[in-house]
């Protein structure tokens, strides 16, 4: 099991005299779990999904964003050192960030060029492999990778990240059509899906069903999803919620579904809700929060922490 765990989280606009954000977000989400972050415009749920994932507008001024990793979370042959299993994100590069397991969909490029879905996502899975052996590679492994890559350099060896036989621990392209295949099925998704050019004419429901088949393909600790709900008709609503659901149920990942409307919770069931107010969350509860604040909007929330402080 891993845990993410945004402690006491305070973020400003990373500028001259920015404007404060965050002032003290705490949150924990867990494998299996499905939180949802709710709140009215402006609070700064989506200013708390980019810090996750390492977006250079803002500056963290206080607080940590922690990964806790069980000692078996990357598998059984996959062992992660004592040492090795809390990790705090705001130290590390975005790659690494996915790397530890935890899914962000800011960090995939809107659309590029002459790139198939598939290759796409070999590479993104790949790289995801390759920057993890590098986290936990030990010290006398790290000398031998260095010197095995300067090899391969002298050698004129070039490496081309889409194409070609898998190198040692990659996954190779046969392997790889098997667990998109599998995938797809699972998100109830056309297989010629795959064949198309990433993103290039995609609908804004595909885009976000994309974004799902992704989080599918890198199988994370943790996925945090802002607004995937947004601007769907209510097919692809249900497409989409499916695919959540199967990312919690079949992958065993958490989920941190932020969304400003009640409706996809309908979908995809939170376990506990969290509500945003001005940078800090100020209530927690179970699905039926979700609930009362669609029956009763947000004021009786902002009355209720405005008369705790
Ligand atoms: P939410 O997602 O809850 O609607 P945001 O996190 O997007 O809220 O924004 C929270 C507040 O921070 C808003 O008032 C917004 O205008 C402000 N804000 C967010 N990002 C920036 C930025 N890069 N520069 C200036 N203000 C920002
Ligand atoms: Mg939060
Ligand atoms: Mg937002």
């Amino acid at each position: 099991m891993a845990t993410l765990e945004l402690k006491n989280l305070h973020a400003e606009v990373a500028e001259e005299g920015g404007e404060t954000i965050l002032r003290g977000v705490d949150l924990e989400v867990s494998s299996g779990e499905i939180h949802a972050l709710m709140g009215p415009n402006g609070s700064g749920k989506s200013t708390t999904a980019k810090i996750i994932a390492g977006h250079p507008a803002y500056e963290v001024t206080e607080g940590e964003v922690l990964i806790h990793l069980g000692a078996d979370e990357f598998g059984e042959d996959f062992d992660i050192p004592e040492e090795k299993r809390t990790w705090d994100l705001l130290d590390l590069e975005p790659n690494e960030r996915a790397a530890l397991g935890v899914f962000l969909a800011f960090q995939y490029p809107a659309e590029i060029e002459g790139v198939t879905m598939v290759n796409f996502l070999r590479t993104a899975l790949n790289a995801k492999l390759e920057e993890r052996e590098e986290l936990f590679e030990d010290e006398d492994e790290e000398a031998e990778a260095e010197a095995e890559a300067t090899n391969e350099d002298a050698a004129g060896y070039e490496s081309s990240p889409m194409e070609g036989p898998a190198d040692e621990g990659e996954v190779g392209v046969a392997e790889f059509q098997e667990l998109l295949a599998e995938k797809m099925e699972q998100l109830d998704m056309d297989e010629r899906f795959a064949q198309r050019y990433l993103n290039a004419g995609f609908s804004g429901g595909e885009k976000k069903q994309n974004e799902v088949l992704q989080a599918a393909i890198l199988e994370p600790s943790v996925a945090v999803l802002d607004e995937i709900d947004s601007g769907l008709d209510i097919d692809r609503l249900q497409d989409v919620s499916r695919g959540i659901n199967a990312l919690r149920d079949e992958t065993g990942t958490g989920i941190l579904q932020i969304t400003h409307y009640q409706r996809i919770l309908d979908y995809v069931e939170p376990d506990h809700v969290h509500i945003m107010l001005d940078g800090q969350v100020v209530k927690s509860g179970g699905p039926e929060l979700a609930e009362q604040l669609e029956d009763e909007g947000y004021d009786w929330i902002r009355e209720e922490a405005f008369e705790a402080a």
